[in-house]
């Protein structure tokens, strides 16, 4: 059945994204995640129209990487719901890529380079279907846009801190997704992967790919993304940066870790309050036809 039609059937008129916003890309309607019964995201909505772009800020144990294991399914909600171009979480789940927080891989599995970005495609091939020539060319493609096509064949444990990430960002573009969740790329990675994780986050903007990223970096969030969703367990505010990052919404979310608010130049104390991460967090999503009709539709 083509996908426009199981959205156009599906999709419940709650879903409606209202005027101006165009088709809702991602809802998510009034989550709570807990560990151990401990809320770390309460009462957590927002939406995301196809084609948006917005950084996640709050400081550490705010519930950041939280949010972004929820939006893949690695967490299980107590309460609330997310949909993915109208339906619920695993129907689309190949179209929504996510770049877990450098901290939460085990980058010491021995795997090339090249196996790492061709996951990316497993989403599309069918049950035990080997990676074709469009997957293979789509693999060296991604790579190439990333700069890392002469490392395909090293072992990804032998890689800078850089250059893992990069080749986790030619996976996730492998994948050919439609929703891109980038958790703290810019944490811990030297001056040229921040460079290139900002070229590649506008070419995805003029294919209108909807991003979601989170960083503690307020000057960042604040100069290169249009809108902003401040959160410290719940959402303190969300929209566009100079309306988010004022004075009285950082203090609620910071608190005393806050040291200076002057117009745009935002400095915090990321010192305190940081949790340990735990463990290798890492999936590959699967599904197969949501995505490609839903491409054809692009
Ligand atoms: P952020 O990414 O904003 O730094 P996290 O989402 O990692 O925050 O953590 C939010 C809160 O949840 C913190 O208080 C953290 O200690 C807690 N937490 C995170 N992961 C786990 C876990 N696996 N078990 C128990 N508590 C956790
Ligand atoms: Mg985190």
């Amino acid at each position: 059945m083509p996908l426009n039609d199981t959205i156009a059937i599906k999709k419940p008129k709650a879903q409606d994204p209202g005027p101006g916003l165009g088709e809702a890309r991602l809802d998510v309607e009034g989550i709570t995640v807990a560990y151990e019964g401990r809320p770390a995201l309460r009462d957590f909505s927002f939406r995301l129209p196809r084609g948006a772009r917005a950084a996640v800020v709050g400081p550490n144990g705010a519930g950041k990487s939280t949010l972004f294991k929820a939006l893949v399914g690695l967490l299980p909600l107590e309460k609330g719901r997310i949909l993915v171009h109208g339906l619920p979480l695993g129907a689309h789940q190949d179209c929504v890529a996510y770049l877990p927080q450098r901290e939460n891989v085990d980058w010491n599995f021995p795997v090339t380079v090249r196996d790492v970005v061709t996951m990316g495609r497993f989403g599309h091939l069918g049950w035990l279907e080997r990676p074709g020539k469009r997957d293979r060319a789509l693999v060296m493609d991604s790579l190439a846009q990333m700069g890392m096509e002469a490392l395909a064949d090293r072992s990804i444990n032998e890689l800078s801190g850089g250059q893992q990430q990069r080749v986790f960002l030619a996976r996730a573009l492998a994948q050919e997704p439609h929703i891109f969740l980038m958790d703290e790329p810019f944490n811990g990675v030297d001056r040229g992967t921040v460079e290139a994780t900002m070229a590649l986050l506008d070419r995805l903007k003029r294919d209108g790919v909807t991003v979601l990223i989170s960083t503690h970096d307020l000057n960042l969030a604040a100069e290169r993304f249009e809108r902003v969703l401040l959160l410290n367990k719940e959402l303190i505010a969300d929209g566009p940066a100079a309306e988010v990052l004022r004075e009285g919404n950082l203090a609620k979310a910071f608190g005393s870790a806050l040291l200076v608010s002057e117009g745009r130049r935002l400095l915090v104390d990321e010192c305190c309050g940081g949790h340990e991460d735990r463990g290798h967090e890492e999936r590959v999503h699967g599904g197969k036809e949501a995505c490609d009709d839903e491409e054809a539709r692009r």
